[in-house]
């Protein structure tokens, strides 16, 4: 294929794509097909000829199509949202025509330069302090590595990375029983070790948070065991069931320890977008790294995860490979951003969220959130009245959580499968307290009332009664 042919490619595709948006009710919501039923319909071997473009789009339709799970369909009510609004599609798709390697300043300066205004216009968003500075990682789970490494070396005062850790103090790092898996893999690729991620439990109210007085008790009695306290992860709404810890106090007692400290809030900073729901996380301002995905609930298309920093020269620190770089930072007023991530190569990844933004301006992306999080207390309140329905977890943001009267866990599984199999909604299970729920938020842009209501009825509908 060559240029020539492009203009009616795109035309075809964008004709697609509004076509999908405009009839995605009617597609059933997860993919249907069983395992190994499309793998089956792609040939073994590579072709040594090319083939036609309207070929490959056929093919596209008939073998791809059907295997898809439809995460911009309103009736997606499983996992998190991944919002891909259409002003964000349409600056991926200009930025993927140019497809600059954004690594360095001067590899593409208004990346750079636009990345340091969208995540400033992110920051004043969401109400954090101007002293914090903000980076676009490709994933949640890279700014808590980031963030790990980041405390890992402080701890170490920079000598981790230059001697490895066998001859160091074990290094102890703490957060929640419900923090999430990316801590985890955080701790292993570190080098910390999983022994060494501290789970502190969680007390008994509607937040989850972690127990602040069992965090206190766990870091002294490391230090007395001669371990190194290293940091803190903390979470403003766990994927599980929206567990919040009060950052008031556990980022003051990460300030007392002098411990680095990083706020996994990846659904749902988004919604502190909106100053009513900020209480959530009150006490942010002491933290040293905090993360959020503009790519679930606020419709930057993945990826695009909003990593901010109160010192970015640790970060910098940690993982630029020429230090020199440092004594120019912040001097001249030039910025490579591979020197705040892990990978060298970035994509353009600023350039959805100032479409994003300016397309809806915060009131419209504020009102979305605030319509999520009615529309799922309003179900809540529904579910609750009635008599086969037992709620589990009470919203947090658009999250909540429940269950048909007296399953066992492993009929709540099969209810889920049933639901899903269905067609008309998608939700997920999680685990709250030992047993297994079914697990509901509301976060997909287009939903309405309507589709909520659906949701209603094809819970109660299916119920095994
Ligand atoms: C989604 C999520 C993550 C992981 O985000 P990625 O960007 O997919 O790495 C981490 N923590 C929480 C609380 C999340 O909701």
């Amino acid at each position: 294929m060559d240029w020539t042919e492009f203009t009616r490619w795109g035309t075809w595709i964008s004709q697609w794509a509004q076509n999908y948006h405009l009839t995605l009710r009617n597609r059933p919501v997860r993919a249907q097909v069983k395992p190994g039923e499309i793998i089956a319909q792609l040939p073994v071997s590579p072709p040594e000829q090319g083939e036609p473009m309207q070929q490959i789009m056929d093919d596209f339709e008939s073998v791809v199509m059907p295997g898809i799970t439809h995460w911009q369909h309103p009736r997606f009510f499983a996992y998190f949202p991944a919002n891909a609004a259409p002003p964000s599609m349409l600056a991926e798709m200009l930025v993927s025509t140019m497809a600059p390697q954004c690594m360095l300043w001067q590899t593409s300066p208004a990346a750079t330069e636009m990345e340091t205004r969208m995540l400033d216009w992110l920051r004043q968003a969401i109400d954090l302090p101007n002293h914090f500075s903000g980076v676009i990682q490709d994933s949640a789970s890279s700014a808590t590595l980031a963030a790990v490494l980041t405390m890992r070396e402080k701890a170490l005062k920079w000598s981790g990375n230059q001697q490895g850790l066998s001859q160091q103090p074990r290094l102890r790092v703490y957060a929640s029983s419900e923090a999430h898996s990316s801590i985890n893999r955080a701790i292993w690729i570190s080098g910390i070790g999983e022994e060494n991620l501290v789970r502190i439990p969680c007390l008994k109210g509607r937040l989850r948070s972690m127990d602040p007085v069992a965090l206190e008790a766990a870091i002294k009695a490391d230090l007395s065991s001669g371990f190194l306290p290293t940091g803190i992860v903390a979470c403003t709404g766990a994927t599980g069931v929206g567990s919040c810890d009060e950052l008031s106090l556990v980022l003051q007692i990460a300030r007392d320890y002098q411990l680095y400290s990083h706020v996994d809030a990846a659904w749902a900073g988004a919604a502190m977008i909106c100053p009513e729901y900020r209480q959530l996380w009150h006490g942010v301002k002491l933290a040293d790294s905090v993360v959020f995905n503009p790519h679930k609930w606020l419709g930057a298309q993945f990826d695009c995860s909003a990593h901010f920093l109160a010192n970015p020269e640790d970060l910098v620190r940690t993982l630029a490979i020429e230090p020199e770089y440092l004594k120019t930072h912040g001097t001249d007023g030039i910025i490579n951003y591979s020197e705040w991530s892990i990978p060298l190569g970035r994509r353009f990844r600023a350039l959805k969220l100032w479409f994003l933004i300016r397309s809806y301006g915060l009131e419209g992306l504020r009102l979305r959130i605030r319509n999520h999080v009615n529309w799922a207390e309003g179900l809540c309140l529904r579910l609750a009245e009635h008599e086969h329905i037992e709620i589990v977890t009470q919203p947090i943001l658009s999250l909540f959580s429940f269950k048909p009267k007296g399953l066992a866990d492993a009929a709540v599984i099969d209810y889920v499968n049933r639901v899903n199999d269905d067609g008309r909604i998608y939700l997920t299970q999680t685990r709250v307290d030992g047993q297994i729920v079914v697990r509901f938020q509301i976060g997909q842009f287009d939903a309405t009332e309507a589709d909520v209501q659906i949701a209603y009825d094809v819970i109660c509908e299916l119920l095994p009664l």
